[in-house]
């Protein structure tokens, strides 16, 4: 069973295409951690690509404050603005799909989560709280040692890698990359007997220097995560944040990638 693990799409059409497009034909069941809208132009439209799909989804911060079911009052400035305006846009069906997403972690069924893998979860930041960030080991430590599953998937940083705990041994899984400009891949083993937190990265804002839309595809019986960067029409998703008049940082920031 090969797992197509999404995160962090935010309302981003061109990298999704780019990403869905890559990755054709080398899935069988999608995962997505949330916040498929907030910061881009195109809500209803990747909406609208995402939940025919019929993946599973968990619940981003994001979801939330764009579907009014959280205050926006702790976002910064260009975040609340971009969710104000994205809860104007939504049609009622989206704004109704968002409202209902679960909070994570959730555990794929067992036909989802295919042969030998009975230890899988899905949460948009930390197993232990779904605002939590996890950007490094002492964050990953806790989570590590406590969460019920043997793997998590987690988005919400933007930044592609992964935390893995064995016994006494610790290791920051942080992909490698030649460079910005094609399509790459970096295959990581699933060991049996560790414990591991796995970010796919951000599809639609990566903040990891790397402006490229960021996907892993997780293969149960290879017992591998392969993390992808996948160059995008960015200048195109750059014109729809600034024509629908949304803050000029989020159209500046794809391109630098942070
Ligand atoms: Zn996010």
């Amino acid at each position: 069973m090969r797992a197509l693990i999404l995160s962090d799409i935010h309302a981003n059409l061109e990298a999704l295409r780019a990403v869905l497009d890559r990755a054709a034909g080398q899935w069988d069941v999608l995962w997505n951690l949330g916040d498929t809208v907030g910061y881009g132009a195109s809500p209803n439209e990747v909406l609208d690509i995402i939940r025919p799909l019929d993946g599973l989804a968990v619940r981003g911060n994001h979801d939330r404050v764009c579907s009014g079911i959280s205050s926006a009052a702790n976002f910064n400035p260009a975040a609340r603005t971009a969710a104000l305006w994205t809860l104007d846009q939504l049609n009622a069906d989206h704004l109704l799909w968002l409202r209902t997403l679960p909070q994570g972690p959730i555990v794929p069924q067992a036909a989802e989560r295919g042969r030998g893998e009975s230890q899988v979860a899905l949460a948009h930041g930390s197993p232990l709280n779904e605002d939590h960030y996890i950007l490094n080991m002492r964050d990953a430590w806790v989570p590590l040692l406590q969460m019920a599953s043997a793997i998590t998937f987690v988005g919400h940083t933007h930044v592609q890698g992964g935390f893995r705990q064995s016994g006494h041994e610790w290791h920051e899984l942080r992909p490698h990359y030649k460079g910005r400009r094609e399509h790459e891949t970096w295959a990581a083993e699933v060991t049996q007997g560790t414990r591991q937190i796995i970010n796919p990265g951000s599809v639609g804002q990566p903040r990891d220097h790397d402006w490229r839309a960021a996907f892993a595809i997780y293969d149960s019986e290879a017992c591998t995560v392969t993390y992808h960067r996948v160059p995008y029409d960015v200048a195109q998703a750059q014109k729809r944040i600034l024509a629908a008049g949304l803050p000029e940082r989020l159209a500046e920031r794809l391109r630098e990638g942070r």
